[in-house]
């Protein structure tokens, strides 16, 4: 048994142990809402945001970025379990800003093997052979954490599917300090 594996079964005995009155919570969000945010393992919404179990819908993916699948869960967030408020979350030194589609496709078609990066950019440094595949997927990356908040604010407020009674928070969570920085313009494109 791998080392993570070992521990995440013993840190989930222990937390099953005292599972208390969490058994009894109600499937629909406690407090209405749901956080759309980056994968990053440096980002914790529970911590940032506040939330318990049953608080809130959270949303991730690489980069925090309102994919169809990201708009599939929010659309499910509010017309079955009753979401009233979204946050898009993105964060400052995000891994989505150090790359390019081309690149990542040329990484991938080269290599399957875990790639390195240095001054000049990503490199592979394992054995082929690779797969073209990468070059079917839009890998929505960020150039400017501002204009990404933006950008997937805009896409969620003018989806078919979402209801203008909604609001749409934007902001980006600094990594250096823990803070939640909001981005005007995104909010104002989020609007209710
Ligand atoms: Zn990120």
């Amino acid at each position: 048994m791998s080392t993570v594996l070992k521990e995440v079964l013993a840190a989930n005995a222990d937390y099953a142990k005292n599972f208390g009155d969490k058994a009894n919570l109600p499937m629909p969000p406690g407090r209405s809402f749901a956080i759309l945010t980056c994968m990053d393992a440096r980002l914790d919404p529970a911590h940032y945001a506040g939330l318990a179990e049953g608080d809130a819908h959270v949303i991730r993916n690489a980069g925090g970025r309102a994919s169809d699948d990201a708009i599939r869960s929010l659309v499910i967030s509010y017309k079955l379990l009753g979401t009233r408020e979204w946050f898009v979350v993105h964060h400052t030194n995000c891994g989505m800003e150090t790359f390019t589609d081309d690149i990542m496709r040329d990484l991938l078609a080269s290599s399957l093997e875990t790639a390195t990066i240095d001054a000049s950019g990503w490199h592979d440094i394992g054995a082929g052979p690779g797969s073209t595949e990468g070059h079917f997927i839009d890998w929505l990356t960020i150039k400017d954490q501002s204009v990404s908040v933006t950008a997937d604010v805009q896409r969620i407020r003018n989806h078919p599917l979402v209801p203008a009674t909604i609001p749409i928070y934007g902001y980006i969570y600094d990594v250096k300090t823990g803070k939640l920085i909001e981005v005007p313009e995104a909010t104002a494109a989020g609007k209710a």
